[in-house]
């Protein structure tokens, strides 16, 4: 039986690849992504199904299909108007873990004395200003036929930075944020170079000044941003603080060259962050180029690319000679949608640090990644044990900019010291606030190490005894 990917099926259904995704989970038909391979079987009855949804409107037209294809009548109508239910699902009313009898009572629309007769119905005796528990409150929502979700609680790290979940409604799409990574000599740097050089436009050309350590692309109107710290260094030291930065790995494979160790640590990594995979199959311009063999090597290595039944996309490209850049660059943007990647950029920034240096001249310069929020020149910034204010902030083109929003990365100055690659930063409301975490945040680091010396001087002197 053939098969059918994800995407052909989507265009065929006049529809996004995210769209049938989602279509395909609620008739719990699990897939990974828009490369995923469904049955034809299956592709059939989802075809069948969104006929049928188009006719419903069109009686006639329906009536006859039901005599046409009798077989098949039943099943279809019902998954349709399961289909149809779940679009017409009202937004979940957001409970916390307790709330007060009142509050509840304003945030579902219902009197309190309603609430208190199910209140007394469940055996809970509560007066208007008396709190109740998320169980007993869903419970309630539900009975008047209303959904419910729970809320997160607010999360407070233990030097005061509140990082408040962001309600989906805030949320605006953001660009996919890349790392590039393969062995030595398999042709990152030049890779990054080809990508760069794609996207200056005749005008610009050899205008791109500055090196902040990121760089930035657009691509049929969309921003892709570049890590230009080398993916493995990008994957170790930031994982190791628990950060995580990329939303795609881009794996550069030499094609005369093949799986060398470096590209089986890169596949570990990626895999251990469950990072999705892009392979760069660079270096076709050599003639002693052998595209089969690499990939027969990354299926030992548990990448599969598509024509090898997997999902993994490969695209074929010479760095050297520019070619095949446009499609890998689609071909991240293919991939970046499907991840549904989102951020709140109406509130404080946070994000990580890149790269961190001291210039002679600027003093502590830092290239930082915005993840969230929307970092502003004159903030208050924390980042590891630094604090600063903003005093300027510098794009991968060189240029001055008063804000960076989601997925935006920028060289900073005005920090205090020199952060650490990796450390996370948060904007705070005020400078106090950012030297008060800042000093709690030493006085922890120089606790550990107080710690850490007495005990190696304990374990030294039981190895003299
Ligand atoms: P990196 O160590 O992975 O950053 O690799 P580089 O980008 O420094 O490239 C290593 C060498 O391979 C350089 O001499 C490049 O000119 C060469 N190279 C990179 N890409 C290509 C390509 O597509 N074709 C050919 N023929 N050579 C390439
Ligand atoms: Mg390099």
């Amino acid at each position: 039986m053939s098969k059918v990917r994800v995407y052909q099926l989507a265009k065929e259904l006049g529809m996004s690849s995210k769209e049938l995704i989602n279509k395909l989970a609620e008739l719990d038909i699990t897939v990974t992504n828009h490369m995923s391979a469904l049955e034809e079987e299956t592709a059939d009855i989802l075809k069948e199904l969104y006929e049928v949804k188009r006719e419903d409107t069109n009686e006639k037209t329906e009536n006859k299909k039901k005599t046409n294809k009798k077989g098949s009548k039943n099943k279809k109508t019902k998954e349709a108007s399961k289909i149809e239910e779940k679009e017409h699902d009202q937004e979940a009313i957001m409970i916390p873990e307790t709330i007060v009898v009142q509050e509840f009572a304003n945030k579902i629309g219902k009197s309190v004395s309603e609430i208190i007769t199910k209140l007394i119905g469940l055996g809970v005796f509560a007066s208007a200003n008396q709190n109740i528990d998320y169980d007993v409150a869903a419970s309630i929502a539900l009975d008047f036929g209303m959904a419910v979700q729970k809320e997160e609680e607010k999360e407070e790290d233990e030097f005061g930075i509140e990082e408040i979940p962001d309600r989906p409604e805030d949320l605006k799409e953001r660009p996919p944020v890349i790392t590039v990574m393969g062995h030595v000599d398999h042709g990152k740097t030049s890779l990054l170079d080809a990508i760069r050089n794609t996207n200056v436009t005749s005008r610009e050309a050899g205008g791109i000044t500055q090196h902040i350590g990121a760089s930035e692309v657009e691509v049929n109107g969309k921003r892709i941003v570049f890590l230009d710290t080398p993916g493995h260094e990008a994957f170790t030291s930031m994982r190791a603080r628990g950060a995580s930065i990329t939303d795609i790995a881009i794996l550069v494979v030499a094609a005369d060259d093949g799986v060398m160790p470096q590209t089986k640590e890169a596949i570990s990594h990626a895999k251990a962050a469950g990072v999705p995979i892009i392979v760069a199959l660079n270096k076709i311009d050599r003639p002693n180029a052998n595209p089969d063999r690499v990939k027969q090597e990354l299926s030992e290595n548990g990448v599969l690319i598509e024509e090898w039944g997997g999902d993994t996309i490969c695209v074929p490209v010479s760095a050297l000679k520019g070619e095949g850049i446009d499609n890998l660059l689609e071909m991240i943007l293919l991939v970046a949608e499907m991840q549904e990647l989102k951020a709140n950029p109406n509130k404080l920034a946070s994000g990580t640090v890149i790269e961190a240096k001291l210039d002679k001249s600027r003093g502590p310069v830092a290239t930082i990644l915005v993840q969230n929020g929307t970092l502003k020149v004159g903030d208050s910034i924390v980042a590891g044990a630094v604090y600063g204010r903003i005093r300027a902030m510098v794009n991968d083109k060189g240029n001055n900019i008063k804000k960076a929003g989601p997925a935006t990365a920028v060289e900073i100055l005005g920090l205090s010291d020199v952060p650490e690659a990796g450390d996370r930063f948060n904007a705070v409301k005020e400078d106090k606030l950012a030297r008060q975490i800042v000093e709690k945040r030493r006085a922890k680091i120089r606790e550990e190490s107080l710690n850490a010396t007495a005990k190696v001087s304990l374990e030294d002197l039981f190895k003299h005894i």
